[in-house]
């Protein structure tokens, strides 16, 4: 349940992590592209209008000057001074005289023929006066633009005014300042002069981007199609979509770890340490002399969301590793008091064994939870015995210091799996036990290998001798049982008795078990203390 949560989790997670890098670079493609389009155009348009200004003042300027002149209209020289600024003047074509509707003489020389005027498209603050697109008998190649001051006009190539570089995708052109088209590099995009009264602009519409530029009375627009520009998003995505890619990959790797990670046996072990997923079964202890139930060892057990249970060496080894044992034995502390403080503070002479790890030991840190918990449930420190395996114990004057509180406390402390271990012996005479409880793989010895079986008897006289109370683990058979207890031991605990089993249940077996003691002794309570 948790795992399908943390999985789809992540990829609810990484589908935007991975999409958004992707889909905000094109996004940057895209902007950049315009960007930069819109910067070409704007530095084509306004050179090309400052440009086309500055072929019209050259014009207007000769037009001046030859209207200005000293010189009579008409004369050889005037009609020289007229050729040679014609010559030397690149925009213009030809200078003329008009007098009464005859084009009377002219920088080709004297003509005399009858002209009907041209139509006037605009006229300058100075005063000249514009006409577009006029079919000249004296230039009758193509239109011309004619400006005339007094009786004085010049023509001008429309050509000149685009007369600048412009790459084979722009479309630009020029027109006047009230939207008349002068001359365009490329056709297609001429109805973007009818946008001149929007003043400098730039938008992309009609599928165009165009930018627009005035200068004195002319305008310049500049335009790129938008197949054009599609074009040069490739070029940038080619670019920048990798490095979304990059970037989606990394967070992807990134989150795949995190997901991994959570996903990792340890971080599924703090999730239940954190939601309390651990609770706690009772194996009874048995009296081997009557069978009455002394108690219960407390036996941790992992449960998952979903009802399953997880043994204890199967998560034990790495809580140990990874200190998270420490809330571990807290929460097994909580659950012994909540499950059993009742049926404890009923009977007195009933007790619970709890297990603890190395870090307990060494630290002690259990002792005050340990104490607050058992005064609240009203049970007597004789009651929670406290066992620890020799790794438990391998501190040993930090372990010595907190089986000495403990038992001042006035627990009982015994060492778990005795002889598994290379040091147990060290450790009876360091520590001063009151327990010793025979590990399994000794009692399964009992009857099937004498040899190994004689060292269960040095091991229960070693006890005995310094006083120790025995408790034999495992007993399965009765075999076992008739020998332990022909040896004395005082307590077992094995399947031939009972599993491990929830603590209702463990309430129910200590009842039967008052029943048959009862009945045994004939003393109702006496023995198991049942009232
Ligand atoms: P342990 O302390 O030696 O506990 C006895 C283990 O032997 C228990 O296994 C118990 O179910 C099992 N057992 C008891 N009688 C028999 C029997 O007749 N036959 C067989 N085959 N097995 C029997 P469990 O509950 O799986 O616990 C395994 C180990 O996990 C424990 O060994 C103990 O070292 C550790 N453990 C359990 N609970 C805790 C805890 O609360 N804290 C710590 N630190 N360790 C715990
Ligand atoms: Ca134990
Ligand atoms: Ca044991």
């Amino acid at each position: 349940m948790n795992k399908k949560r943390i999985v789809w989790g992540s990829i609810l997670l990484g589908l935007p992590c991975v999409l958004l890098p992707v889909l905000l670079m094109g996004y940057v493609a895209w902007v950049l592209n315009l960007a930069a389009a819109q910067q070409r155009l704007e530095s084509l348009a306004s050179v090309a209008s400052s440009r086309a200004n500055n072929t019209f003042q050259e014009a207007a300027g000769v037009l001046k000057s030859v209207a200005a002149s000293s010189l009579a209209p008409c004369t050889p020289e005037s009609i020289d001074e007229m050729r040679l600024l014609t010559i030397n003047t690149f925009a213009v074509k030809s200078i003329g005289y008009v007098e009464e509707e005859v084009y009377a003489c002219g920088s080709w020389g004297a003509v005399g023929h009858r002209v009907t005027p041209w139509k006037e498209d605009f006229v300058t603050a100075d005063g000249v006066r514009v006409s577009l697109g006029v079919q000249a008998r004296i230039v009758p190649a193509k239109p011309m633009m004619a400006l005339q001051y007094a009786a004085f006009n010049v023509l001008v190539d429309p050509e000149q005014f685009l007369q600048v570089l412009v790459e084979d995708d722009v479309h630009l052109m020029i027109g006047t300042a009230a939207g008349q088209l002068v001359g365009v590099s490329r056709p297609g995009a001429e109805r973007f002069m009818s946008r001149v009264h929007l003043g400098p602009a730039s938008a992309l519409e009609d599928g165009y981007l165009y930018t627009l530029v005035h200068s004195g009375d002319w305008v310049a627009i500049a335009a790129v199609s938008r197949h054009e520009l599609l074009l040069g998003l490739v070029r940038r995505e080619m670019l920048l979509l990798p490095i979304g890619g990059l970037i989606a990959g990394m967070l992807a790797l990134v989150i795949v770890r995190r997901t991994r990670k959570r996903l990792s046996p340890l971080a599924e072990l703090e999730l239940a340490v954190r939601n309390r997923e651990f609770i706690v079964h009772y194996q009874p202890i048995i009296d081997l002399s009557d069978g009455a139930c002394v108690g219960a060892e407390a036996l941790v057990r992992w449960r998952h969301p979903d009802g399953s249970l997880v043994r204890p060496d199967l998560f034990i080894p790495l809580a140990e590793q990874s200190g998270l044992i420490l809330p571990i034995t807290d929460q097994v502390i909580d659950h012994v008091m909540q499950d059993l403080g009742p049926l404890l503070v009923k009977e007195r002479s009933l007790h619970v064994a709890i297990n603890l790890a190395a870090a307990d030991i060494s630290s002690g840190r259990f002792l005050p939870r340990l104490k607050s918990a058992m005064s609240k449930a009203d049970v007597w420190p004789s009651q929670i015995w406290l066992e620890a395996t020799e790794r438990g114990f391998v501190q040993i004057e930090s372990a010595r210091q907190t089986v000495n509180q403990a038992r001042e406390l006035g627990h009982l402390a015994a060492i778990d799996d005795f002889g598994t271990g290379f040091s147990s012996l060290q450790h009876l005479q360091k520590l001063p036990l009151d327990v010793l409880k025979i590990d399994k793989s000794f009692v399964d010895t009992i009857g099937r290998d004498p040899e190994a079986s004689s060292v269960t008897a040095h091991i229960i006289d070693m006890a005995k001798s310094l006083r120790l109370k025995l408790v034999a683990e495992g007993i399965e058979t009765e075999a076992q049982l008739d020998y332990l207890r022909s040896r004395g031991v005082d307590f077992g605990q094995g399947w031939l008795f009972a599993k491990p089993m929830p603590a209702g249940e463990f309430v129910g077996f200590v009842g039967e078990r008052c029943g048959r003691a009862a009945e045994l002794h004939g003393q109702v309570g006496e023995l198991v203390g049942c009232d």
